[in-house]
């Protein structure tokens, strides 16, 4: 690594993880032009230059001199000004793979029961792309995964010098509507066109967007008619997305749909050692199963508590244990939990069930009503913050001590069956997920 890599790698530490990928990654540092008070970089394009220029020769220019003991200035030239080594190629595909992170690799992909057909799926695609399953669909709920998974292909593909796009239907609608705006749609459609492999992120937000749908739909045909990989994912799955032409619908399930479940423990602990180890944190194992029990499934939520954790444990001087855990964690949770209501939480569990949510809320004795009104007052007392008279009133019991007894019941339940205590915790999983 040259000391203009060591610089931006210094860079990357202070700045947003956006901000690098889609400006200073961008810049390429001309050893043979830079010396000892000079250091010059190469910018794709005027517009990346300039922001750059502005917002961060000082801070550059600053950890130039902290390596070298001298004031250093920093230059920025333009590609087209280049000197022949730089090859306009090479930045062109630079600035399109801009957008894949590099640290979202299969290594540090943590694979169990809840994600490992998502991952075996995906891996077989990275290594044969185009040939096994094309499109590969991918769908599970927030922050479980898919991003991070479908850019682990992206990255190998890369490394193997393939043109690869990667893109949210956000940027895939802003590019087709500034293309037509400024009537040069063919750009836009041979850029598509030209890539390798496609990755299409979070497809759900195509629902009810005739014209983006049907310029999609042309792409979709062009990439799989040449034999080019596919891979999409959504928080849904195909069958599911409303607002969604038939025929897209369709030709999403042509490859393979895999889904994505919350992680499990065990998963959510690996995860958490994993992203220690990334971020260079030590935790102790009694932190990180507390940790893991919290974070009800949002792995993202994960790497959040963790800055936090260490941010908190530097300004104050103090060594991260558990008591400090649950101090920094305590908004964490009750975050995570405001949202959710009794009533959605009974709708939640209703539709799990498949029972009308106000026959939960009945004072029908059936086998089938009573197991789902206990489930419900359980998840309502674990999930939100009313109090037991306040639940005997919503689910028109006489009192609190009613609430009592059913508390004590499923406890009772999940410390004898086993089984019964999983699909507890999973359905905890998905009614915290779901809201
Ligand atoms: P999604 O796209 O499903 O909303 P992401 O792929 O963005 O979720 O994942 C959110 C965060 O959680 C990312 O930082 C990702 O690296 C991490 N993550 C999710 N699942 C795993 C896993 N199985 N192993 C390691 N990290 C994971
Ligand atoms: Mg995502």
């Amino acid at each position: 690594m040259n000391i203009g890599q060591e610089v931006l790698k210094e860079l990357k530490e202070e700045i947003t993880e956006t901000e690098y990928n889609r400006y200073i990654k961008q810049l390429v540092y001309d050893v043979k032009k830079s010396t000892s008070d000079l250091a010059v970089f190469y910018a794709p394009n005027a517009l990346i230059s300039n922001w750059i220029k502005s917002k961060y020769t000082e801070k550059i220019s600053h950890l130039f001199e902290r390596k070298n003991n001298t004031k250093v200035s920093v230059k920025f030239l333009l590609v087209n000004q280049k000197n022949e080594r730089i090859s306009t190629q090479k930045i062109l595909q630079k600035v399109q793979h801009s957008l894949l992170n590099p640290s979202h690799t299969f290594d540090n992909f943590m694979v169990g029961g809840s994600n490992q057909f998502a991952y075996a799926a995906v891996k077989s695609v990275s290594e044969q792309a185009g040939k096994v399953y094309n499109p590969l669909f991918i769908y599970g709920g927030v922050g479980l995964g898919k991003t991070h998974l479908m850019q682990a292909a992206g990255n190998v593909f890369q490394n193997q010098g393939k043109i690869v796009i990667y893109t949210t239907v956000e940027q895939f609608l802003n590019e087709f509507i500034r293309h037509l705006r400024n009537k040069n749609m063919e750009r836009f459609q041979e850029k598509y066109r030209k890539c390798d492999v496609l990755l299409i992120d979070d497809i759900q937000f195509l629902s009810n967007k005739e014209a983006v749908q049907e310029e999609f739909f042309h792409t979709f045909e062009a990439l799989k008619g040449t034999g080019k990989q596919i891979i999409i994912t959504a928080d849904k799955h195909p069958k599911q997305i409303a607002g969604l032409e038939k025929r897209l619908q369709s030709r999403f399930e042509w490859g393979l749909v895999a889904d994505i479940q919350p992680p499990e423990l065990e998963t959510k602990i690996a995860i958490i050692e994993k992203k220690c180890e990334i971020n260079k944190v030590t935790l102790s194992k009694d932190i990180i199963n507390y940790i893991a029990t919290v974070i009800e499934s949002n792995v993202r939520e994960i790497e959040g508590i963790l800055s936090k954790l260490h941010a908190y444990s530097q300004l104050m001087h103090v060594d991260i244990d558990l008591k400090f855990t649950k101090n920094v964690l305590k908004d964490q949770i009750q975050e995570n939990r405001a949202n959710l209501t009794l009533d959605n939480i009974t709708q939640d569990v209703a539709k799990n069930l498949n029972i009308k949510p106000s026959e939960i809320r009945s004072k029908g004795r059936t086998r089938n009503l009573v197991y789902a009104r206990r489930i419900t007052i359980y998840l309502c007392r674990e999930l939100t913050q009313n109090t037991m008279p306040q639940l005997a009133q919503y689910f028109n019991m006489k009192d609190h001590t009613a609430i009592s007894h059913t508390l004590k019941k499923i406890n009772e339940l999940m410390k004898n069956d086993e089984d019964f205590k999983v699909k507890i915790k999973e359905l905890t999983n998905k009614i915290a997920t779901s809201n």
